[in-house]
C-alpha cells in the first residue's frame, strides 16, 4: 500500500523554484524600541503596524489545542484561501486535474475553474459514501489533489474511517480532508494521521463551531514541507491584525465554544425529530455537522413559504443526488422553534 511519496514531483516547477517575498517583519523578527523598517505610520492607533505574517501567537494556542506543532500549521484568509493556494501550488493550469466527490462543497469546483484546472467527478455512492475503487481508478500522474469533505457539505454525514484510510494511504497525489464541521462530529480530527501520511492536508476553520465566520480565518495542518509551500505562496499579510486578535480572544474562551457546540448538537437532534415527523418531509439524512439535509415534496414551495415567514434555508435541490432537498442550518433554540412552528403550519 505504501508507495514512496515524493512531494517534489507533485509541486509545480515555478513554485518549487519560487523566491518568496520577504517582508520587513520576516527580515527582523526580534523586538526593538524604534521601527523604521516597514514604511508604516508611526502614530499609534493599535492598527498602524503590519500584522505578524505567520501569526505566531495564534499558532502557539493552536499547537496546544490541536496537538500539532506550529511548523505544521498554516493560517489562511478563510479555508477558501487555503483551497485556492493548494490549486496554485500543485496544479499546472490547463494540464493537471483534481478529483471531487459530488455532492460536495462548491468552492473546490470554483477554485479549479479560476485556476483552469480540470475536475474529475466521482459521485458519492448511496448513503453519500466515497466509492474508493472508482476514485483510485481515476487517479493518474496528472491527478494532483483529491478533495474529501467530511463531515460532507451538503449531505452532512461523516465518511467511514476505513474508506478514508484506504484513500489517504493509496491515492498517489495530495489528499485534502476538509474538516470544517469536525467539531460537530463524533470523532477526533484526522490530524492524528499526519505523521503516517506525508500527502495529507487537513483543513479546519473558525467559521463554524468557533462562531467567527466574519473574521475569515482558516487552518491547514500538514507536513512541514507542505506548510512551507503554503507559507511561501500566500500573500505575506493574509491574516490581518484584527483577525489575529479576535482569534486569540476566542481561544481564551474554549468553554464557551464547547457549550455552544453542545447546545447545537442537542438542537440538531430535536430538528431531526421535528423534520422526520412532517408528512411532506420524505427523508431526513443523518448529520455529523451543524446542518441537516432533508428531502421534501416540493422544495421550491417550501423554500418560498419559509422565506415569507422570514426564515431562509438553503435550496440544494439542484445539487447532484440532492433532488428535492433543502439544507437547514441549526440555529438557536428560539430560531429552531420558529422554524418548527412555521413548518407545522404549512
Ligand atoms: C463553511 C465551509 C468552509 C469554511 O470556509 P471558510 O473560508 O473558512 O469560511 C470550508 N469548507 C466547507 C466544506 C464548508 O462548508
Amino acid at each position: 500500500m505504501t508507495t514512496a511519496f515524493d512531494l517534489t514531483t507533485l509541486v509545480r516547477p515555478n513554485i518549487a523554484a519560487l523566491n518568496p517575498y520577504s517582508s520587513a517583519r520576516d527580515e527582523f523578527k526580534g523586538s526593538a524600541e524604534v521601527y523604521l523598517d516597514a514604511n508604516e505610520n508611526p502614530y499609534e492607533t493599535g492598527l498602524n503596524r503590519y500584522p505578524d505574517p505567520l501569526a505566531a501567537a495564534v499558532k502557539k494556542e493552536l499547537e496546544q489545542l490541536k496537538g500539532v506543532p506550529a511548523q505544521q500549521i498554516m493560517l489562511g484568509n478563510g479555508s477558501d484561501e487555503v483551497i485556492d493556494l493548494l490549486f496554485r501550488i500543485f496544479c499546472e493550469p490547463g494540464k493537471d486535474e483534481v478529483i471531487t466527490l459530488p455532492p460536495t462543497y462548491g468552492m473546490y469546483q470554483v477554485s479549479a475553474d479560476i485556476n483552469n484546472v480540470g475536475v474529475k467527478k466521482v459521485p458519492l455512492k448511496a448513503g453519500f459514501v466515497p466509492d474508493v475503487d472508482a476514485i483510485l481508478a481515476e487517479a493518474n500522474e496528472r491527478t494532483k489533489i483529491l478533495w474529501l469533505c467530511t463531515p460532507n457539505n451538503p449531505s452532512g454525514n461523516d465518511f467511514p474511517a476505513d474508506a478514508m484510510e484506504r484513500l489517504v494511504g493509496s491515492f498517489p497525489g495530495i489528499v485534502v480532508i476538509d474538516e470544517a464541521y469536525v467539531d460537530f462530529a463524533n470523532r477526533a480530527s484526522y490530524t492524528t494521521w499526519l505523521d503516517r501520511f506525508p500527502n495529507l492536508v487537513i483543513m479546519q476553520t473558525f467559521s463554524k463551531a468557533w462562531g467567527l465566520a466574519g473574521i475569515r480565518l482558516g487552518m491547514a495542518f500538514a507536513s512541514t514541507a507542505i506548510i512551507q509551500l503554503l507559507n511561501a505562496v500566500k500573500p505575506p499579510y493574509n491574516v490581518n491584525r484584527l483577525t489575529q486578535k479576535a482569534a486569540l480572544e476566542a481561544l481564551q474562551e474554549k468553554q464557551k465554544q464547547a457549550e455552544e457546540v453542545q447546545t447545537i448538537l442537542g438542537q440538531r437532534a430535536l430538528m431531526q425529530q421535528h423534520l422526520a415527523s412532517l408528512s411532506f418531509v420524505e427523508r431526513v439524512y443523518p448529520s455529523s455537522s451543524n446542518f441537516i439535509l432533508a428531502k421534501v415534496e416540493d422544495p421550491k414551495a417550501t423554500y418560498n413559504y419559509l422565506m415569507g415567514k422570514g426564515i431562509i434555508v438553503r435550496d440544494r435541490s439542484r445539487q447532484y443526488a440532492c433532488e428535492g432537498c433543502l439544507r437547514f442550518t441549526v440555529g438557536t433554540p428560539e430560531e429552531n422553534e420558529r422554524l418548527f412552528r412555521a413548518l407545522i403550519e404549512m
